[in-house]
């Protein structure tokens, strides 16, 4: 288990994109993408609430997958913009993780990322098609998570399980 999170989450999915090696990631945001990697295809194909989700999709898919573009964050990659090859992301985004500070004080244990970016798709001949994420994900409003979804162009996502964001029951009903 020493490269992954969790059953089905890797640790080089989640490690700031800048070579720092930065990766802190809370236990809630892996719960969340392990959910959203694993438990969504246990629910999509075994209860028949869930199945028009798949016939929506031009072709009937095998397996919905879960591409992970962002975990944590340093503070300085997450700043950078993007043309500059940074992450551009808000100076306060939950992605940012912090080190635990060179201190004799034991308190101080940073802090760790509580988002993580990606999108859903699924193989129809070795393309990927994207899945809309507000379909994929709207069983999770029925679990305890604290937090958030945003929705970005071309079906990419943002999960958070901070508290900065609209939560999922806020979200159910904006569609
Ligand atoms: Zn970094």
């Amino acid at each position: 288990m020493a490269d992954k999170w969790s059953k089905h989450i890797w640790k080089s999915e989640t490690v700031c994109k800048c070579n720092c090696g930065l990766n802190r990631m809370s236990p809630d945001i892996i719960k969340a993408a392990e959910v959203a990697r694993f438990g969504v295809n246990i629910k999509c194909y075994n209860d028949p609430k869930y199945w028009d989700i798949l016939f929506r999709q031009p072709d009937y898919p095998d397996e919905i997958k879960l591409c992970i573009t962002s975990g944590s964050r340093c503070q300085a990659h997450n700043d950078k913009p993007q043309k500059e090859g940074g992450a551009g992301g808000s100076r306060m985004s939950e992605h940012i993780a912090i080190p635990p500070k060179p201190t004799m004080k034991s308190s101080d244990v940073g802090q760790s990322s509580q988002a993580f970016d990606g999108w859903f798709y699924y193989l129809s001949n070795g393309k990927q098609i994207r899945i809309d994420a507000s379909e994929v994900l709207i069983y999770m409003w029925d679990m305890e998570f604290i937090g958030g979804l945003i929705l970005y162009p071309k079906k990419r996502f943002h999960v958070s399980t901070g508290r900065r964001y609209a939560s999922w029951k806020d979200l159910r009903g904006a569609k």
